[in-house]
């Protein structure tokens, strides 16, 4: 069994980016610039947004981050998305998800400019993605094709199950394994919470895709030997040992699916560097594009 080591792989894709940068900044005066606009106190976004910028400076990017209370109203925080969509300083930006209950994430998504949606949620993007067209990608699934693509993990022809039908990994995920190209071309079933009998469509699995959203919920007993498991779960679960009164895991159970399998990721350490990773690519295709033209 090979781990995927995606802490790794994220740092070596950070580097090649930032020689890239500094080349851009060099040559052409281009500082490739990605906003992110955060609402609320969630622990979680926090830390993700936290790791965002940080990994913005440490690739050469410039980076934007706006803060707003949870008290912001929707039509406060569609005049922020405007601004940044007029904004040419700005390459790319992100609105944290998930938001609150009182501002519709739909409506939010749309306001973004398709050119400017580095985290490839915008509907433009989703169907330019899904005819095969250049567009931005959503970044989970493109970090993890990344992945595949830097360990050669052949997809051709395998059976892949993605677990979870999300606009952001399940969906798009399964789009993207079936297209006609490398990783792709494979056989895709996508299963939810109302697949019946998931445990036997895993098993028929060559490549798993995990990302529902509960705790350690695929087991040895349900995967074939020799599979490919990709986990994109993170979950806090309460743990009195940890400083911080938890530790996270994934979809999958590492200890008992990691005998059986041939490559997994670990979680944390695998798919969430590689999102990240993704992220920077598309600001940087952004600011490339733009200086095209
Ligand atoms: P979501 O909650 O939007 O969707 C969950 C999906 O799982 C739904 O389609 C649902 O039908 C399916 N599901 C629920 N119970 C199921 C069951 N028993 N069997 C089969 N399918 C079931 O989730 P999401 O936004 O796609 O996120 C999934 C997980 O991935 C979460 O833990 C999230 O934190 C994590 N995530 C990680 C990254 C990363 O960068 N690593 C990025 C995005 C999401």
């Amino acid at each position: 069994m090979q781990i995927i080591d995606g802490k790794a792989l994220a740092a070596k894709i950070k580097q090649e980016i930032k020689e890239e940068v500094a080349v851009l900044k060099r040559n052409h005066q281009v500082v490739p610039h990605l906003a992110a606009v955060l609402v609320g106190n969630d622990p979680a976004s926090q830390s993700y947004v936290k790791s965002k910028v940080r990994s913005c400076e440490l690739v050469g990017f410039e980076s934007t981050l706006i803060r707003k209370d949870d008290s912001i109203t929707e039509q406060e925080l569609l005049e922020i998305i405007e601004d940044l969509n007029e904004n040419d300083d700005v390459d790319g930006f992100i609105v944290q998800l998930p938001l609150p209950k009182h501002i519709d994430e739909q409506k939010v998504t749309l306001t973004i400019k398709p050119e400017k949606d580095v985290d490839g949620f915008h509907p433009v993007n989703f169907g330019k993605m899904t005819q095969g067209i250049d567009a931005f990608l959503p970044a989970t699934p493109m970090g993890i094709l990344e992945m595949l693509k830097r360990y050669e993990i052949k997809t051709e022809g395998k059976h892949c199950v993605v677990l979870g039908r999300s606009n952001i990994v399940g969906t798009p995920m399964s789009i993207l394994l079936s297209r006609k190209a490398y990783p792709g071309n494979a056989t895709v079933t996508i299963t939810h919470s109302r697949t019946k009998d998931l445990s036997a469509v895993l098993r028929s699995a060559d490549i798993i895709i995990a990302a529902i959203g509960i705790p350690e919920f695929v087991t040895g007993d349900m995967v074939k030997e020799d599979c490919v498991v990709i986990d994109v779960g993170i979950n806090r679960v309460e743990d009195s040992t940890r400083l911080k009164g938890y530790r996270l895991v994934g979809d999958v159970d590492f200890e008992s699916v990691s005998s059986r399998c041939s490559y997994i990721t670990p979680v944390p350490g695998g798919v969430g560097p590689m999102t990240v990773t993704a992220l920077l690519m598309n600001t940087l295709k952004s600011a490339k594009s733009k200086m095209s033209a």
